[in-house]
């Protein structure tokens, strides 16, 4: 099951459409994944 989240209303979601406002939903669980990537980056001196 893949965790979604409105980008109008920020409400998370498991359905492709948001329940409140019918936009289609995105992947949240890339995002999570992307901002996690950028965060674990260590630059080499
Ligand atoms: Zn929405």
């Amino acid at each position: 099951m893949k965790l979604r989240k409105c980008p109008k209303c920020k409400e998370y979601s498991l359905k492709e459409n948001c329940k409140k406002c019918k936009l289609p939903t995105e992947d949240a669980h890339y995002k999570f994944i992307k901002l996690r990537d950028e965060a674990e980056i260590h630059p080499r001196d």
